[in-house]
């Protein structure tokens, strides 16, 4: 079975992604900060549960020295890398005029240099193998429309997809397709922080500002992570192959494009 690495997999979107693929049958390196070995660790845990190889792994997705190291890594522990999900992210709640460029730095430094440096240390490892391979990438419906109060967060994540896009034409050659997910509202920590920013500038209680967002969504519920999972496993698997360059919507409807 082909081995897929998932970075950002101590919690949330990126472990149920984690646990899905390590249920379709991938030994699995899941990755996070140091700060989360801890979670990261019961992650792998829960994986190797599974029957499957787990290894865990702890670097920054900005740093260019660490993401070498987790693809190798990954590759020298479990014998290649076939299957790359760059699902690290952060979230920033804030009216644009008051974002400082640190802020705007720090948002786009995760989210769009991080994935950049996870997509090509992830293709070169590929293109080194010759076994062609799957790279998907974490974008989100904010990734489709700009969203008033996430302005630096959605344009990090329209950047996911126009990295999908090129990196899909580049590296076809190389029997390597990329793809991104994008993801409506999700019930993690991170959709917990929004609600909490959110409800502070809005001045609204907490868990306010995440329903009426959710008001929104044609299948009435907010999603789980295990749904984002449904179709990253779709992604990594052969169903995908004739897809490339796309970065597709799995929010429940709440955008239709
Ligand atoms: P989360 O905050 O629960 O988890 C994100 C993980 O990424 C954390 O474990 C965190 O430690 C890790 N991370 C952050 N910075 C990192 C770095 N520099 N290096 C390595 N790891 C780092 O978030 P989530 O909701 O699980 O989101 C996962 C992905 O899905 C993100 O890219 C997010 O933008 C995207 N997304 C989430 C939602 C949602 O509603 N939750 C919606 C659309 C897209």
């Amino acid at each position: 079975m082909p081995i897929a690495h998932v970075t950002g997999a101590a919690q949330g979107i990126g472990k149920a992604i984690a646990l899905r693929l390590a249920k379709d049958g991938h030994d699995i390196a899941v990755s996070d900060l140091s700060i989360k070995s801890e979670d990261l660790e019961l992650t792998r845990k829960s994986i190797e549960d599974l029957g499957v190889r787990a290894v865990a792994l702890t670097g920054d997705v900005t740093d260019p020295e660490s993401v070498h190291n987790l693809v190798t890594d990954t590759a020298d522990q479990l014998g290649a890398l076939n299957i790359m999900v760059a699902n690290a992210g952060v979230a920033q709640t804030k009216a644009l005029l008051d974002v400082t460029p640190d802020e705007y730095d720090r948002v786009h430094a995760v989210n769009g240099r991080g994935v950049f440096l996870t997509y090509t240390e992830a293709a070169r490892q590929m293109i080194k193998q010759g076994t062609g391979g799957k790279i998907i990438g974490a974008s989100s419906i904010a990734g489709h429309k700009g969203f008033p109060l996430l302005g630096i967060y959605s344009s990090s994540k329209f950047g996911v997809r126009a990295l999908t896009q090129a990196a899909a034409q580049e590296w076809a050659e190389h029997g390597i397709t990329v793809n991104a997910y994008c993801p409506g509202i999700v019930d993690t920590h991170m959709w917990v922080e929004v609600d909490r920013d959110l409800g502070a500038i809005n001045n609204v209680e907490k868990g306010e500002s995440m329903k009426a967002m959710a008001a929104g969504i044609t299948l009435g519920r907010v999603s789980t992570g295990e749904d984002v999972a449904a179709y990253v496993s779709f992604l990594a698997g052969p169903d995908s192959d004739y897809m490339t360059g796309q970065s597709n919507l799995i929010d429940g409807g709440m955008l239709f494009v």
